[in-house]
């Protein structure tokens, strides 16, 4: 796929709103309880403009709740955040001005086609005649959908409805784009070329990008993740600094009685074990030496071993001690 970056470059500014005095979301301390139940605790992290921020978790760990906090759907009870400046508690309506919001259900209409759907949408928010026409061209061709633009978008795969609900969201020429799982229900091209049109139009606007995701693979195309689990945040940093804190390499070894083995390749080796879905999981320096070894040690016992640099999954696993999957809810 090619990503014009010219074309996402010459998106104009005319209709920018006046400057802001930070191009940052700064949240501090945000914390969210429903009724019955804690989605958030004491979550804190900046996002600066020009980079993808991931917002990365198993489903129940709170990415929704605090998507819905950001995008000034809920309101802000505990804690605080301030986007571009503005205070979340107090300017919303300033903060709404500056905001693009792609929800994870969609909200086009598909007996429409791609530009009328566009053209609507440029009406709810003042947008017409010229400056409308133009906007709408550029934003088309900047995802691709250029020659595509009269077709229905019941008609549309995926991918591209994905792609028009992104250029819907830019129409007014928002300073913050914000997506609740973008790539949910996408195929693997359709996601990459998602994350690749994601990375082009960070790295050439002024815009602060923010997304959830539940999917490994799509945090590690952001700049920087935030991990969430359990409401809390456990790990922020870029993909590649958290996965060299697991250190080393990590195995998994498949075998009929973990138990067993893992107890003796800890007195063997000196290495901790733990017990997971996929297998005796652990992590070691100079992991294919370690294979080499233990498989000669215990020839027996091994039905199949496996080895590679950290995941996020992994770094994940190192913070929880939980795997990366469905946590069950809990009471406040
Ligand atoms: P995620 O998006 O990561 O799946 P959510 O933010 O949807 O997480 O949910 C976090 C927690 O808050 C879960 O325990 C969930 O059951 C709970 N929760 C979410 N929405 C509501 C709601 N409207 N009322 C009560 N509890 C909710």
């Amino acid at each position: 796929m090619v990503v014009d970056t010219e074309v996402v470059n010459s998106i104009t500014t005319e209709s920018r709103k006046p400057e802001v005095s930070e191009n940052r979301i700064d949240v501090k301390n945000l914390s969210h309880a429903y009724p019955e139940r804690r989605a958030l605790e004491n979550v804190s992290f900046s996002v600066s403009s020009g980079e993808i921020f991931g917002l990365l978790g198993p489903n129940g760990s709170g990415k929704t709740t605090l998507f819905k906090i950001l995008s000034t759907l809920i309101p802000i009870t505990s804690g605080t955040a301030h986007i571009l400046g503005y205070n979340l508690a107090t300017e919303v309506r300033m903060i709404r001005d500056f905001l693009g919001v792609v929800f994870q259900h969609p909200g086009l209409d598909g007996k429409l086609t791609i530009v009328e759907n566009l053209r609507h949408h440029g009406h709810l928010y003042g947008l017409s005649g010229k400056t409308l026409h133009h906007r709408i061209s550029e934003l088309l061709e900047c995802f691709g959908v250029a020659d595509r633009a009269k077709e229905h978008v019941e008609i549309l795969s995926g991918g591209l409805k994905r792609r028009v609900e992104i250029a819907k969201a830019l129409l007014h020429t928002p300073r913050v784009l914000m997506l609740d799982e973008p790539t949910s229900g996408l195929d693997m091209t359709a996601r990459q070329q998602l994350n690749n049109y994601l990375g082009a139009l960070a790295q050439t606007q002024d815009i602060l990008v923010l997304m959830t995701t539940h999917l490994l693979e799509d945090a590690e195309t952001c700049d920087r993740v935030g991990i969430l689990d359990d409401g809390r945040l456990v790990a922020l940093g870029e993909p590649d600094e958290l996965k060299a804190e697991v250190g080393g390499d990590v195995i998994l070894i498949e075998t009929t009685d973990s138990d067993i083995l893992g107890t003796a390749i800890t007195e063997r080796f000196g290495i901790s074990t733990a017990l997971t879905d996929d297998g005796l999981r652990l992590e070691c320096e100079r992991g294919h030496e370690f294979v080499r070894d233990v498989v000669a040690t215990f020839p027996d016992e091994i039905q199949s071993i496996r080895f590679g640099k950290p995941t996020l999954a992994d770094v994940f696993i190192k913070l929880t001690g939980n795997p990366f999957q469905e946590r069950k809810d809990r009471q406040n």
